[in-house]
């Protein structure tokens, strides 16, 4: 792209998206293990139908585009993102509570921090949430993305639909057709979320009592087991049926591991820290290490539950190629002729 057609599209996007436009933001204080290089161009549209707006320009002008949210489990690549990445600001945040007897029906901007979630089911006495969500970081978007959760439950265990934001405009799909999955949700191809209904239940004073115990219990098992207070990503790999990512990888000896500036956590080894000045390219050393090592020792073949964004420098390796996510393109939408 010519530096003329940068600066036109740049226009353009600001113009339709009126929010926050920036070309060649990095990216890296923008994920939560801090490694990686820049968006191309980072946008911020104000709402649900300048995203679509903005859509339609990426999709006309053959640019694609990447849906970030909190950056709590994305890697990006050292060299970035080609194209828009997309970050809902502050106006997809919105709040609906909708009472139904026992149960509350609340509507969540995709933006809104996870942790509001859990605060709005507080301030409507309802339970369930917190007993899997507290310690998890990012946006309503990435929880619903990757229905957050733990073995004690998941954004799937309420959520009813999620609206979402393409090309062709805003729609609502249920959660039937989201297929929400361990760690997973099939979004159509280049979706963006934008707001999330989910149903929760009231609890007695004496569920509610409880849950919060059990809430404190497991943060402070987080602080114990989880390397907190260094960059990182989150879990590396989803837990394979009946074992543990982390159990296998501390068994092939990796524990404290270093490529670079990035470790495996010497206190849980299936999370990869940012040990001062790690690259993207140090921490996917690492994954497909452990990956390697595991299945050498195990035969079992350990999957990615990062999201791996960007461009790669060097690219990632074969084995890793099907966990790149890359920015995605959707044709503009046959938008009808108006009659003069
Ligand atoms: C210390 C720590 C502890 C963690 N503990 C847990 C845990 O216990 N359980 C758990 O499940 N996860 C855990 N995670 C991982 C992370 O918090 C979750 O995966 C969370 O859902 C990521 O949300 P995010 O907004 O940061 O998503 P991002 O990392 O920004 O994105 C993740 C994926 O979601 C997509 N996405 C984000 N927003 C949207 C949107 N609006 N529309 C469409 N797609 C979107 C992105 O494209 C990407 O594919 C932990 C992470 C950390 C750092």
């Amino acid at each position: 792209m010519s530096a003329a057609v940068a600066e036109a599209l740049l226009d353009e996007l600001r113009r339709v998206s009126r929010g926050e436009v920036i070309a060649g933001l990095p990216l890296a204080p923008r994920t939560s293990v801090r490694v990686g290089g820049p968006a191309r161009f980072f946008v911020k549209p104000r709402d649900a139908e300048a995203l679509v707006a903005v859509l339609r320009i990426c999709a006309q002008e053959e640019v694609p585009w990447h849906p970030l949210g909190g950056g709590a489990n994305t890697v990006v690549g050292d060299k970035g993102v080609e194209g828009v990445v997309l970050r809902l600001g502050p106006d997809f945040a919105s709040e609906r509570v909708e009472e139904l007897g026992d149960q509350v029906m609340v509507t969540l901007g995709a933006g809104a921090p996870g942790a509001r979630f859990l605060a709005l089911a507080k301030e409507q006495r309802c339970v369930g949430v917190a007993s899997w969500g507290g310690g998890i970081p990012g946006t309503v978007g990435g929880w619903t993305a990757m229905n957050a959760g733990t073995p004690l439950g998941s954004m799937s265990d309420h959520l009813e639909a999620g609206e979402i934001a393409t090309p062709s405009g805003l729609s609502w799909l249920s959660a039937g057709e989201l297929h929400l999955g361990y760690r997973q949700c099939e979004l159509p191809r280049g979706a963006i979320l934008t707001r999330a209904r989910c149903r929760i239940r009231r609890g007695t004073d004496a569920e509610r009592g409880q849950e919060e115990r059990a809430v404190k219990a497991d943060l402070e098992k987080r602080r114990m087991t989880q390397p907190l207070t260094q960059p990182n990503s989150g879990s590396v790999f989803v837990n394979p049926p009946n074992n543990f990512a982390g159990r296998l990888i501390e068994e092939a000896g990796l524990k404290g591991t270093r490529r670079g500036g990035a470790q495996i956590s010497a206190r849980h080894a299936n999370f990869i820290v940012n040990a001062g000045d790690a690259t993207a390219h140090d921490v996917v050393e690492l994954i497909a290490l452990a990956r390697r090592a595991v299945e050498n020792a195990t035969g079992i073949v350990l999957q990615p539950e990062v999201r791996l964004v960007g461009t790669f420098s060097p690219p990632l390796p074969p084995e890793l190629e099907e966990h790149h996510q890359l920015p995605v393109l959707l044709p503009a939408p046959q938008v009808p002729e108006v009659a003069p």
